[in-house]
Order: C-alpha cells, then sequence, then structure tokens
C-alpha cells in the first residue's frame, strides 16, 4: 500500500514494523462539547485506513485517547482549560461532562459507521504514566522547572519542526487563538509538560506529583497513552492537520526523548472540512453536528459519502448543496444495487479483477473516491447478481455504506408499499369507505344505517363476512 507520510511529505511503500501486524494510534476528541462534522471526517477517514489496513491482510491494534483534562483553550499552553469551559457552561463537573460527552461522541461514531478502537483510553486514566514521563524527561535533561510548571526544552533538540523539513508551507503552522507569551518559557516553542502553576487556578481536576499538585500538559497525554499501550514502537499516528503542529510536533520531540530512539514511522493527517466562511470549530459555538443532519432528513450514511467522494488529503467545503449531491448519489447507488437479483453461482474469478481495481484505489494513498468508482464499475458488469452483490459486501467492510442493507430496506418498503397498493385498488376504495362507514354506523348502534351499507354492496355483487380480524369482502 502506499501512504502519503507526513514525516517525508512523501508517498511511501507502507511497511509495518512487525510483518502483519499494526500498531496505530489516534488522537482523540477533546470531550468539552459534541463533535462537528469536521472532526468526524478526519475520524472516517481514519476508519478507512483501519479498515483496508484489515481488508489488506493487517492485524490492527488501534488506540485512541479521551481529552478529559489538559487541553487549554490555546495550544501554546494558555488560556483556560477547554473541559472546565465546557462544564462552567452546562453548570456540570468536569467529569459529568466528560462522560456526556464521550458518550455523544461514540454514539455520532456508531451513526457514521466508525469503529470503536479496541484501546480507548481517558487521559485522566494514566496520570502515573504521565508523571513517570515527566520525571524521565527530567532526568535526561530534556525538560526545566520554572514558575511551577515543567517545560520539554525544545532547544535540546536537533530538529524540532520535523513535519516543515520539507515545505514550510505544507502544513497549517497555525495562528492560534489567544497566543500569549509565556516567560518561565526558555525558548518560544518549549510547552508544558505538568503544571502547577497557571493563570487559571480553579482547575477542577489535580493530581499530585512530584512538582507539586497540578495536572498534565495536553501533548504528554497521547505519548504517555501510545506508550502504554502499544509500547516503544508505532507504526501509523492519525489526526486532523491541525494537530501536525504543535501537538503532534511535541508529542515526537517528548517521545523520542524519552525512549531515545524513533518512535512513529508514518503521520496520517486528514485535511479540514470548512464552510465557506472559514474552518469549522467547536469553539466558535455553533457547528454542525451529525444530529442536525438528521434532524434536517440526512441519513448519517450520506455524510459518511460525501466524505470518501474526496480525498483526505484535500480539504473539503461543506454546503447544504454539496450534501444534497451527496444524497442524491447515495439514493442512486442504492437503487443500483437494490435492482441486482441475488442469482447465479459465486464467480471466484470474475471477482478477482475487481478486488484488483479497489486495491488499486484505495492501496493508492486511499483514494477513496475510486473506489466508488469499483462498486459502479460492478455494477455496470456482467458479472451475475450474486456475485455482483457479495462484491458489494466485501468491500463494503472498508467502505461501511450499509450498502446491500439499505438496498434490502429499499426493496422491503417497495414490496410493502406494491402489497399496500394490491389490496386496495384504486377501483374498490369505495368499498373500503363503506365498509369503514358501516363500522362507525354499527358502533353508534345504528343497525339499519349498517344494515343498508351491507344491503348496497351487495347489490352491487359484492358480500361482507364479519371475521374476527376485521370485515372481509369478496365478489361474487
Ligand atoms: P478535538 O476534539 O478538537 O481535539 O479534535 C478532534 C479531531 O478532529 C482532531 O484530530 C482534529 O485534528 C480534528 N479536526 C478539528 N477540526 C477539524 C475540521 N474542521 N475538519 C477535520 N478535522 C478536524
Ligand atoms: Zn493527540
Amino acid at each position: 500500500m502506499l501512504l502519503y507520510n507526513s514525516l517525508t511529505h512523501l508517498r511511501e511503500e507502507f511497511k509495518s514494523n512487525t510483518p502483519g501486524k499494526v500498531k496505530m494510534y489516534t488522537c482523540g476528541p477533546t470531550v468539552y462539547h459534541f463533535a462537528h462534522i469536521g472532526n468526524l471526517r478526519t475520524y472516517i477517514m481514519e476508519d478507512i485506513l483501519d479498515k483496508y489496513l484489515r481488508y489488506s491482510g493487517y492485524e490492527v491494534t488501534r488506540v485512541m485517547n479521551i481529552t478529559d483534562v489538559g487541553h487549554l483553550s490555546s495550544d501554546a499552553d494558555t488560556g483556560e482549560d477547554k473541559m472546565l469551559k465546557g462544564a462552567r457552561r452546562e453548570h456540570k463537573t468536569v467529569m459529568e461532562i466528560a462522560k456526556y460527552y464521550t458518550d455523544a461522541f461514540f454514539a455520532d461514531c456508531a451513526k457514521l459507521n466508525i469503529k470503536t478502537p479496541e484501546i480507548v483510553e481517558p487521559a485522566t486514566n494514566c496520570i502515573p504514566e504521565f508523571i513517570h514521563l515527566v520525571e524521565t524527561l527530567l532526568e535526561k535533561d530534556y525538560a526545566y522547572i520554572a514558575g511551577g510548571n515543567v517545560y520539554f526544552d525544545t532547544s535540546k533538540l536537533k530538529e524540532y519542526y520535523v513535519f516543515n523539513r520539507h515545505d514550510a508551507d505544507d502544513l497549517m503552522v497555525g495562528a492560534r487563538d489567544g497566543v500569549e507569551a509565556d516567560d518561565n518559557k526558555r525558548n518560544k516553542t518549549d510547552f508544558v509538560l505538568w503544571f502547577t502553576k497557571s493563570k487559571f487556578e480553579d482547575q477542577e481536576l489535580k493530581w499530585d506529583s512530584p512538582w507539586g499538585i497540578g495536572y498534565p500538559g495536553w501533548h504528554i497525554e497521547c505519548s504517555g497513552i501510545s506508550i502504554k499501550h502499544l509500547g516503544e514502537d508505532l507504526d501509523i499516528h492519525c489526526g486532523g492537520i491541525d494537530n501536525a503542529f504543535p501537538h503532534h510536533t511535541n508529542e515526537i520531540a517528548q517521545s523520542e526523548a524519552y525512549l531515545g530512539h524513533k518512535w512513529c514511522n508514518y503521520w496520517f493527517h486528514v485535511l479540514h472540512l470548512n464552510t465557506d466562511d472559514g474552518k469549522m470549530s467547536k469553539s466558535k459555538g455553533e457547528f454542525l453536528t451529525v444530529s442536525l443532519l438528521e434532524e434536517k432528513g440526512y441519513d448519517p450514511m450520506v455524510y459518511r459519502l460525501f466524505c470518501l467522494q474526496s480525498h483526505y488529503r484535500r480539504s473539503l467545503v461543506f454546503s447544504w448543496e454539496n450534501l444534497d449531491n451527496a444524497a442524491a448519489a447515495y439514493r442512486k447507488l442504492i437503487t443500483r444495487i437494490a435492482g441486482v437479483k441475488d442469482e447465479g453461482e459465486l464467480d471466484e474469478a470474475g471477482m478477482e479483477k475487481f478486488r484488483a481495481a479497489f486495491h488499486d484505489a484505495l492501496g493508492n494513498d486511499l483514494n477513496s473516491s475510486l473506489g466508488i468508482t469499483v462498486l459502479y464499475n460492478v455494477l455496470k458488469s456482467d458479472l451475475n447478481g450474486h456475485t455482483k452483490l457479495a462484491l458489494m459486501d466485501e468491500f463494503d467492510q472498508v467502505l461501511s455504506l450499509n450498502l446491500t442493507a439499505a438496498a434490502r430496506k429499499m426493496n422491503e418498503e417497495a414490496a410493502k408499499k406494491a402489497a399496500e397498493a394490491a389490496i386496495v385498488a384504486p377501483e374498490d376504495q369505495f368499498i373500503v369507505d363503506l365498509i369503514a362507514a358501516r363500522t362507525a354506523a354499527k358502533k353508534a348502534k345504528n343497525f339499519a344505517e349498517a344494515d343498508r351499507i351491507r344491503d348496497e354492496l351487495k347489490a352491487q355483487g359484492i358480500t361482507l363476512i364479519d371475521t374476527p380480524q376485521g370485515v372481509k369482502w369478496s365478489r361474487d
């Protein structure tokens, strides 16, 4: 498989450290609010990567953190804690907020067929691991204490801006909200590993540490959780492109300083979903969620298809018009599948050609939109219906668009409608109406009227039969 690696800026042949096995780490959500559909674009594309690796025969172990402490409103270690802000907004405790939005996140993922990683770990579960990491970094002289906080000393590294080595413009090295100078820092790029002092003293969650009561920085949590569950080496680390700097840059700095060797081989970054008026952001307040799409009548699968129709390394513009186009494309695809009759023997040889085409698409840096084209090519082909449906199910192990299930549902609904229509042909509607009027008359004890209706129908050759299931009729 060819995979673009943000570290080298090249599409590289993917090779895992252990043949047949992949260790994958995903930056998880900061659970102070609902995930917006931009966040979910990133998780959908990571899900495709995970599932394509499995489809290709790898055994994947994937770990995701839940940021329930330490993510400040500015990535430059300043500002308020996002979790605390969320708790204050909703008059709840930080842990209540974390639980509520963690559950909401996984409910959204389920709607979008995003698989839950094997290991999901909240940052608050791993405080001893973070403390151990920070202690080691201090021992190795990669960290220093200033103003009560522990900082990572970026000047100790041969190279800090790892992702920008070749092309500084290639990554969104961010203009960040509310960046304030921190006089404790020896170098502008140094970052906090452990806080005991911050301007915002009302931090709800604090733990004892060798440096006093405090809480971890945001970046240390992903290094700590990854190393705890996946060990000293990692094949793929994923996240949205905004995470490349400073979050992933700092993760690499501290992990490699701690381990004394290279940590992760491939960095997979998903470009942003934007709206016409700019970046989608949780901190902006108003944002688009999966529930909102559902309220407006969109099947979450439509949003998944919308994401799969474009490449993960291109930013994607969301508009209702674009989503409507995806809805039409989804309906068309499912209608085509619904039209396939499950007939014939499985044609293994015929399947191979399309499997190869699917690998050419997904194996080429996850070209998911070309993968969708392969579906259409299968449907257009002269393979028998049974084989076509088998290929839909096989490719849907990766695409997860509910292809044959949605087609079955479409067929069932159509059959139900046809059956209903068969019961009451338009020319028989008057019979149904008269039966209803007779039932109403009987209920009102107007038996004369009930008998009159029976006779009126009889005169037209229609006999009524009262049964425990209701009134049946037959034509003479
Ligand atoms: P957060 O919950 O803010 O920590 O972000 C969760 C994930 O969503 C991270 O991998 C971010 O990089 C990613 N992300 C944030 N905003 C967007 C966006 N507009 N489009 C795509 N991914 C995003
Ligand atoms: Zn992370």
